[in-house]
């Protein structure tokens, strides 16, 4: 049973290592800004409501943000544990995903924080555009992206550290070194994978 956050500002490499990780500890990896992007892709009523909030680079309301975990959290996948990428963003956020987990008899065991410095962030995002052209990759919403971070995602890090919960990994080099990092991290918590997959 692991139950892992993961947390970083925009460009860190957060989804890169929640795949990583969620293969080699055999849980699903939850990443809000994929079920938003899937729902806009495909013009869900969901979709069209968030798709305003992403293009813009602000969140999308937390009560739309937290029924969607809410449901999320309870398939039968996630009984065994599950690695959340970019959920929480908000202390409101914080609140609700400690709800399901009393009410679900559970904790957290860790919450990972990736870094990486703005230039390094602004660089590969923008790489990320060039290659991918997500809507919200352009200079101007990234630079407001970077701004919301700061303002209402990196107070989290103090209410996770206050629990003591945080491991911050250095997110700059190559995509192995840093899941080697992670990987690390965790096993000096105890945390081991049970299967090599990497
Ligand atoms: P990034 O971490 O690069 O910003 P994500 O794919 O995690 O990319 O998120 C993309 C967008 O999806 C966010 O800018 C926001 O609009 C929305 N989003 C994702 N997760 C949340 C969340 N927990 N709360 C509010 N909005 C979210």
């Amino acid at each position: 049973m692991t139950r892992l956050l993961l947390i970083g500002p925009p460009g860190a490499g957060k989804g890169t290592q929640a795949e990583r990780l969620a293969l080699a500890f055999d849980v699903p990896a939850i990443s809000t800004g994929d079920i938003f992007r899937y729902n806009v892709t495909n013009n869900t009523p969901l979709g069209l409501e968030v798709k305003s909030f992403m293009d813009a680079g602000a969140y999308v309301p937390d009560s739309l943000t937290n029924a969607i975990v809410a449901d999320r959290l309870k398939e039968a996948d996630a009984a065994n544990g599950f690695l959340l990428d970019g959920y929480p963003r908000t202390t409101d956020q914080v609140a609700e995903l400690d709800r399901l987990l009393v009410s679900g008899g559970t904790q957290l065991d860790v919450v990972v924080l990736i870094t990486a410095d703005t230039d390094e962030v602004v660089a590969r995002l923008l790489k990320r555009a060039a290659e991918q052209g997500r809507a919200d990759d352009t200079a101007e919403v990234i630079r407001h992206r970077l701004d919301v971070y700061a303002e209402q995602t990196a107070p989290l890090i103090d209410v996770y550290s206050a629990r003591s919960l945080v491991v911050t990994i250095d997110g700059l080099g190559a995509v192995e070194v840093v899941t080697d990092r992670i990987l690390a991290a965790l096993a000096e918590r105890g945390l081991r994978p049970d299967s090599s997959t990497l």
